[in-house]
């Protein structure tokens, strides 16, 4: 096949002017030697010679896959020296078609996705691939085999598709490498009349063969020994034809190769799935770690909001102001004002406050009056306390019956009393329906109320408690003991940075307040022993999975070789090649990293429900999660996307 707009006779294909290559220095391998050749369009060339001659070297010259190191080699007149690896990677895919021994067909694609793929890397010809593939495997008679796997195909069948895939993407030249030393000679012949056939219609052929049949079928024949061509047919056809013209073509004109992101994730996506067990297994180490991170925050997250809420019944929400200790020792009785409730209240976020002090009633012992039962002890020690009419409510004061001193019975000193529900069985008073009294020391008082419970300061259970007002009058009482404030939920530390300043303006350092311990700090303190461990369990089966997916890579690289070449030869280029195995690497990470994220997030659930909690998750973890995953694929892919990369084809075809 030749380039539309050029003349097909006159025009020399290939160009050889003292081509010559050499490996290494030290002893240097001069594989090639001056070789010169020109090659017209539609002719058919065989090249042999034994091994070890530089047959493959020549040939690999020839594609672009390797460059002279001297001399010049010119395609369709294109100086190949000046280019660059794109644009060289270009003429492959556009110019040029490899036939190999082996056939290197990928087994997991059918014959149309085969011949498909050798136009992968000419971005530009997506539209209409198929149909071209579709033709060019009618060219080579394989019509009724499209959808078969290359494992259902003979050898002869699977080169005809190895011969349909370089030409799909019309090239110049068609470049074979011993394309029948794999096949038994009835399939060779069969192989030959193809390319005679193609040969007729147009097509430049260069043949590789150890088989004098298959170099007797060509138009023309050169021999090879020791990097030196020399022609054999018995024709007057030069090597060299007289002066050629200047190159007319400079490297800017030659297309680089190019892959469609499409192309590259249908590649990737195709490269995992071609074994899919493997791929899975490989997956596991990252879901397993993903899967603990995601359900450690999550549990942790769900637990940490139960203790939050039961803590923020009543420890959030409370604050204590005493009077400092002065400088002897001794705590001043009038340290906090009478008017403390009054003060605190007006302060936003304020719920209740009332003061609540011990009362000093010197050794008085407390009794029911009338006596309830003569024949039992009738007089205790009960600690008294005195409560402004605000104190119940602070405290969370439950009542079992009757009702507790309003600000009337306080300033009135009315000798009323409230009994915590201890205190109450103590003394024998169950109920208020005969109007129990109490003495305190000598003074009666009459209990109207029983406390039921207490959400804070459950010393009151157990004691008689009665308005400040009358404490003040009965036992002279000199000032309030404690504040109890009640805020409203978060309020308690913006509070308690006020009290000071609205109780005592001029010494605010005689006040001592207690504020609830932060509620975050102490959720953190009771998971993170709990969580570490968990985490550095993820994060350890992270690193698992991570090595899990680069040396299963590495693996797949060496595995892969053949297919590596052979995407150099049609038109891949290192980057090409690089991007291919991390894409695959990271799609692994990814799906690792969805995988994971749905278990973690089933496991919070589950456990939740189990234990009839609300699950509460980090919106941002199951998203984070594939990207981590993602993240570590492609960190594990990057050395061996490395060694794929510079994999020099020529290696990737001797093996
Ligand atoms: P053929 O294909 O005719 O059997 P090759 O072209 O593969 O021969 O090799 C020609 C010569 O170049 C041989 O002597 C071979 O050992 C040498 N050669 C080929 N590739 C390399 C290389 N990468 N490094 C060093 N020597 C090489
Ligand atoms: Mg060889």
């Amino acid at each position: 096949m030749t380039i539309p707009g050029e003349t097909v006779d006159s025009h020399c294909v290939v160009e050889l002017r003292k081509v010559g290559k050499t490996y290494g220095s030290e002893p240097a391998v001069h594989a090639l030697v001056d070789v010169d050749l020109a090659l017209k369009s539609g002719e058919w060339i065989s090249i042999t010679g034994p091994s070890g001659a530089g047959k493959s070297t020549l040939l690999n010259v020839l594609g672009c896959l390797d460059r002279a190191t001297s001399g010049t080699y010119l395609l369709d007149g294109i100086d190949t020296a000046e280019l660059s690896d794109g644009q060289r990677a270009g003429l492959r895919s556009q110019r040029i078609g490899f036939v190999f021994q082996s056939f290197h067909l990928l087994p997991y694609r059918t014959v149309l996705e085969n011949v498909m793929l050798g136009e992968v890397y000419r971005k530009q010809t997506a539209r209409h691939r198929e149909a071209r593939a579709r033709a060019a495997i009618e060219r080579v008679g394989l019509g009724h085999r499209i959808g078969f796997l290359p494992s259902k195909l003979s050898g002869g069948e699977q080169q005809r598709v190895a011969i349909a895939r370089a030409l799909v993407g019309s090239p110049s030249i068609l470049l074979c490498d011993e394309p029948t030393g794999n096949l038994d000679s009835r399939t060779s012949a069969n192989l030959l009349d193809l390319f005679k056939k193609l040969n007729d219609e147009g097509l430049t052929l260069i043949v590789v063969t150890h088989d004098e049949n298959v170099a007797n079928r060509a138009s023309r024949r050169v021999h090879i020994i020791d990097g030196k061509l020399t022609d054999i047919t018995a024709t007057d056809a030069k090597l060299l034809p007289a002066p050629s013209p200047p190159p007319k073509t400079s490297g800017a004109k030659v297309a680089r190769s190019g892959i469609s992101i499409r192309d590259l994730l249908n590649e990737s996506l195709a490269g995992m799935f071609a074994r899919p067990g493997r791929t899975m297994l490989t997956v596991m180490g990252v879901v397993i770690g993903l899967t603990a991170l995601v359900a450690t925050l999550g549990l942790s997250r769900t637990a940490g909001n139960r203790i939050v809420s039961q803590f923020d019944q009543v420890a959030a929400t409370e604050l204590f102001v005493t009077a400092r200790p002065g400088a002897a020792g001794i705590v001043a009785p009038n340290a906090i004002p009478w008017d403390a409730p009054e003060r605190l209240r007006r302060l936003n976020g304020v719920v209740a406050v009332g003061n609540m002090s011990e009362v000093d009633a010197r050794d008085a012992l407390v009794s029911a009056s009338p006596v309830v039962d003569p024949s039992r002890q009738t007089a205790f020690k009960i600690s008294v306390y005195a409560a402004s009419p605000g104190l119940f409510r602070a405290v969370r004061a439950n009542l079992a019956a009757g009702r507790v001193p309003d600000a009337g019975h306080s300033e009135r000193a009315d000798r009323v009393a409230v009994l915590g529900p201890d205190a109450a069985r103590r003394l024998g008073i169950n109920g208020l329906q005969q109007l129990p009294a109490i003495h305190i020391g000598d003074q009666l008082y009459l209990v109207i109320g029983v406390l039921r419970d207490v959400a804070r300061k459950p010393e009151l259970l157990s004691s008689v408690i009665i308005p400040e007002g009358t404490a003040r009058q009965d036992f002279k009482l000199g000032g309030p003991g404690t504040v109890v404030i009640e805020t409203k939920v978060g309020a308690a530390y913006l509070i308690a940075s006020q009290t000071r300043a609205a109780l005592r303006p001029d010494a605010p350092r005689t006040l001592k307040i207690e504020v609830p311990q932060e509620p975050r700090r102490l959720r953190d303190e009771v998971q993170s022993d709990v969580n570490i461990m968990f985490l550095l369990l993820g994060a350890l089966s992270l690193i698992v999975g991570a090595i899990g997916i680069a040396n299963i890579t590495l693996v797949s690289v060496m595995e892969r070789t053949g297919e590596i070449g052979l995407r150099r030869a049609i038109g891949a280029t290192r980057r090409h090649i690089a991007e291919q195995f991390l894409l695959e690497s990271g799609t692994m990470g990814v799906i690792g990293g969805i995988l994971g994220a749905s278990l973690g997030v089933m496991i919070v659930i589950a456990v939740s429900a189990y234990e009839v909690w609300t699950p509460v998750l980090d919106p941002w973890a199951p998203f984070l999660a594939p990207v981590i995953g993602g993240g570590i694929g492609l960190l594990a892919g990057a050395y061996p996307a490395m060694r794929a990369a510079y994999l020099e084809p020529v290696e990737a075809f001797r093996k």
